[in-house]
C-alpha cells in the first residue's frame, strides 16, 4: 500500500510554465512573452531566480506567478489593475483568491486532474489525500478514479463537499490554515526569523480555532490544521485542548518546527501528524537562512515517530515524487518504517474511516 497523504492535484492546472528549465529570469520572461496569453496563473516559481514584479511589467496581460511553497506569488501591473489589488506581491488567502479566479475551469480543470491522477497511478500510489473546494470535489465525483481519493475539504467548503463520496472517494479531514510557510517567512514562530526579525503570521487565533474545531466535530469530521512554526503549533495544541475534542486523529499538517514538549502534547491529544520528509532535502538552504541554529531541529519526523505519536507521510507535491521523499526519509529512519509511514499504516490502522 502506497499513500501520499498530502497532495494538491489542482496544481496540475497551474503547471503550464516549465520553471525548472530556465536558469535566469531573462529566459523566463522571453518564454512568457512567447505564450501570447490573455491571462496566466502559473505555479512553481523558484525564489533563486530573483524575479521582481517590475520584470513582469513588460507583459501586457495579467500574470500571477506562484512560488513553489504555494504561500507567495508575484504579479505585474496588469494583474494589479485587473483585480484592483494593493500591490503586486500576494500572500496566503489573497494569493489563492486571485489564483482561483485565473485558474482553468470545467473541461480544462478536469483534464488537469486526470493528468495528476495518471501520474499518481504511474508512481504506484494506491491512495492520495487531496485538498479540495466544492468544484474540485464534484469533478472527482464525476471522474472514473484509477485509485482511492480522500477528499480534504477547505473549511469554507466542508458541508458542500460531504455529498461527494462513493466507493473510491471518501471524505477526510477539514483543512484550516493556521500559518504560512518558512520560505515566505509567514510560518508563525515563537522567536523571530534570523534574516527578517519578524515572527511570521498567525492566520487564526486560538479561541476562534477552537470554535472551528468544534464545528467540524459536530459534522462528524476531523480537522487537518496547517501549522509549520512552533508558535502556530502551540496555538493548535491549545485550541484542541480548549475545544475538548472527543475524536482521535485530528491532524496537524507539516509541524516542521514541533518541539519535544509539543510532541508529547500531540501524543496526549491522540493527534495524527502528517509530515513531509522531502522538505528536509528540498528546502535545506532556505531553512538555514531563515532559521539559523533552529534549522537543525526542523522536520523531526524521526523524533515524532520514536515518541510514539501517530504519524503519516505526504509529499505536499514539493516535488510530487514519492521516490524522492523516500530517499530523504531514509536518511533518518529505517526503510521498513518509511514504508509504514507512506501507506503501510493502511493495513494496521484505518485512520480515514475510524471516526
Ligand atoms: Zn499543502
Amino acid at each position: 500500500m502506497l499513500v501520499d497523504a498530502h497532495t494538491h492535484l489542482e496544481l496540475f492546472a497551474f503547471w503550464e510554465v516549465p520553471f525548472d528549465e530556465f536558469s535566469d529570469k531573462e529566459e523566463l520572461i522571453k518564454y512568457l512573452r512567447s505564450l501570447r496569453k490573455k491571462k496566466l496563473a502559473a505555479y512553481g516559481l523558484d525564489y533563486s531566480l530573483g524575479l521582481t514584479p517590475e520584470d513582469l511589467n513588460e507583459l501586457p496581460y495579467p500574470v500571477l506567478l506562484i512560488y513553489k511553497d504555494g504561500h507567495k506569488g508575484i504579479g505585474n501591473e496588469a494583474l494589479v489593475q485587473e483585480f484592483n489589488l494593493n500591490g503586486p506581491i500576494l500572500k496566503e488567502h489573497k494569493l489563492w483568491e486571485v489564483a482561483n479566479k485565473l485558474k482553468p475551469k470545467g473541461e480544462d480543470m478536469r483534464e488537469a486532474l486526470e493528468r495528476g491522477l495518471r501520474k499518481a497511478k504511474d508512481m504506484g500510489l494506491n491512495e492520495i489525500h487531496d485538498f479540495v473546494d466544492e468544484d474540485l470535489a464534484r469533478l472527482y465525483w464525476e471522474i472514473e478514479l484509477p485509485l482511492n481519493v480522500v477528499l480534504m475539504p477547505y473549511f469554507e467548503h466542508r458541508e458542500a463537499v460531504l455529498k461527494y463520496s462513493n466507493k473510491k472517494l471518501k471524505i477526510g479531514w477539514v483543512k484550516i490554515y493556521v500559518d504560512g510557510s518558512i520560505s515566505a517567512r509567514t510560518a508563525y514562530l515563537k522567536e523571530p526569523y534570523e534574516d527578517t526579525q519578524t515572527r511570521g503570521v498567525l492566520l487564526v487565533e486560538e479561541k476562534k480555532l477552537a470554535e472551528m474545531i468544534r464545528e467540524v466535530e459536530a459534522l462528524g469530521l476531523r480537522v487537518a490544521l496547517h501549522a509549520i512554526g512552533d508558535g502556530a503549533i502551540e496555538v493548535c495544541l491549545n485550541a484542541f485542548e480548549r475545544a475538548k475534542i472527543t475524536r482521535k486523529y485530528h491532524r496537524i499538517e507539516h509541524a516542521e518546527l514541533i518541539t519535544e514538549e509539543q510532541i508529547n502534547r500531540a501524543k496526549e491529544l491522540e493527534l495524527l501528524l502528517c509530515m513531509q520528509p522531502n522538505f528536509s532535502c528540498y528546502y535545506s538552504e532556505i531553512y538555514k537562512r531563515a532559521l539559523g541554529e533552529r534549522a537543525r531541529r526542523i522536520n523531526p519526523f524521526d523524533k515524532v515517530y520514536e515518541a510514539g505519536v501517530e504519524l503519516i507521510f505526504g509529499t505536499d507535491m514539493m516535488p510530487f515524487d514519492v521516490n524522492y521523499a523516500f530517499g530523504c526519509a531514509k536518511k533518518k529512519l529505517p526503510e521498513k518504517v518509511v514504508l509504514h509511514l507512506f501507506g503501510g499504516w493502511k493495513k494496521v490502522k484505518d485512520y480515514v474511516n475510524c471516526v
